[in-house]
């Protein structure tokens, strides 16, 4: 039996990244992946440069775009564009490039990785996980970091995260060229989709489109709308092969920590439940995983409690507003277009949440200061 500190299961960002960020410190890491290959990453790849500071390594390889702009329409008209050239730049990366990186420098720092296997049992023995995967081996760690996305197993499991996990419903494709979308602009398109809203972001040579509903369990069912609104980012034909994913988005405070057990992006229902923000999340929790690991192993702390405090104070407060403004604004599109987007300081507001200099909780209570004094309170 082999055995680690730090057992992974998923080897996607968040698990690429947490095995990077241990293997800095030292530590010996097994990445249990379920795939054997991905080509395409259902993701949009928008990210705020300003996560740099919690990636160990160079990514500007994966960049494909650094963007000036964001456009925003109501059904294809009524355009606002926000000026993105602040301090911080959002940029486009390729996921599927971002992933890579940060699994072959895991690599070439020592981490182990076995593909494609699925987990048949985990047990807890003398203080250890003892993991049997379906290659009929058996692997020996004494941390276990729950990876495995929106579609986790393992975080109901280990009670990590809301009990029913809540899903945002989303459509994605990538097409070759970049329609009317500028080459260092994204795009949403509010108003088509019920309870949601679509998006273009450009890579060098290609569109991510997107399309995502978030209350109600919402489908996106209509085939007629669809093709419209991907027609309206500058695509008269385009071939129909789409992807449907399930997105697990915030949906409370809960503990994503167990005795010697943790969760790490989508898998710990983080993703931002308005704009379907994930990278920011998964790559925050990967470090902070990363930090109170290794503060357990080194006995500077006795148990992980203190991971769930950080992840729920630094992403957690900001996201429970987002949730708020999500049940409002989707419910009335049309009038949160109209005061949430086109107010004259909307567009550099929504520029700094996109590049990470505000929080959702930040805008919430300038809006509330902001209320209480016109009220005269
Ligand atoms: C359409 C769409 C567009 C998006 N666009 C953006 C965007 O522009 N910006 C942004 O910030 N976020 C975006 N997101 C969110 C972002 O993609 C996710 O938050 C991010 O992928 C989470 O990374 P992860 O590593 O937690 O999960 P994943 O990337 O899903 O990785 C999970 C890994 O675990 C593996 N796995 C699953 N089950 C098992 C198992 N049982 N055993 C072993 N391995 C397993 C999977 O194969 C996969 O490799 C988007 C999401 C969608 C769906």
């Amino acid at each position: 039996m082999k055995g680690f500190d730090v057992a992974i299961i998923g080897g996607g960002l968040s698990g690429s990244a947490t095995a990077l960020n241990l293997s800095n410190k030292g530590y010996s890491v097994l990445i249990i992946e379920k795939e054997k290959f991905q080509d395409y990453k259902p993701c949009a790849g928008g990210m705020a440069s300003v996560m740099q500071k919690f990636l160990p390594l160079d990514i500007t390889e994966s960049i494909e775009s650094k963007i000036k702009n964001v456009e925003f329409r109501w059904k294809a008209s009524d355009n606002v564009i926000a000026d993105l050239t602040g301090e911080s730049p959002f940029w486009i990366i390729k996921r599927e490039k971002l992933d890579q990186l940060l699994l072959d420098k895991s690599l070439s720092n020592g981490v182990q990785i076995i593909r494609p296997f699925l987990i048949e049992k985990i047990n807890k023995k003398n203080n250890k996980w003892e993991i049997t995967c379906d290659n009929k081996c058996t692997y020996l760690s004494e941390f276990l970091v729950i990876a495995d996305g929106s579609q986790s197993k393992w975080a109901g499991y280990f009670n990590l995260g809301p009990r029913n996990p809540k899903f945002a419903n989303t459509i994605s494709l990538r097409l070759k060229g970049l329609g009317d979308i500028p080459k260092d602009a994204v795009r949403f398109e509010f108003g088509f989709i019920k309870y949601g809203f679509a998006w273009a972001f450009p890579l060098k040579e290609s569109l991510n489109i997107g399309l995502g509903t978030f209350i109600n369990n919402s489908l996106l069912e209509n085939q007629a709308i669809n093709k419209k609104v991907i027609r309206s980012f500058g695509f008269d034909d385009f071939p129909h092969k789409t992807i449907n994913k399930k997105l697990r988005i915030w949906n409370g405070f809960h503990r994503i920590n167990g005795d010697k057990v943790l969760a790490v992006g989508d898998a710990a229902s983080l993703c931002d439940p308005f704009l379907a923000e994930g990278i920011r999340p998964s790559l925050i929790s990967s470090f902070y995983a990363a930090e109170y690991i290794d503060q357990c192993i080194s006995g500077k702390v006795d148990d992980l409690n203190l991971y769930t405090k950080e992840i729920n104070k630094i992403w957690g407060k900001s996201m429970a507003w987002g949730r708020r403004i999500a049940q409002v604004f989707y419910r009335f599109p049309r009038t949160g277009y109209q005061l949430g987007v086109k107010r004259k300081t909307a567009p550099k507001r929504i520029a700094q949440i996109l590049s990470g200099e505000m929080s959702y909780e930040d805008i919430a209570k300038r809006v509330i200061r902001r209320l209480l004094t016109n009220s005269g309170t």
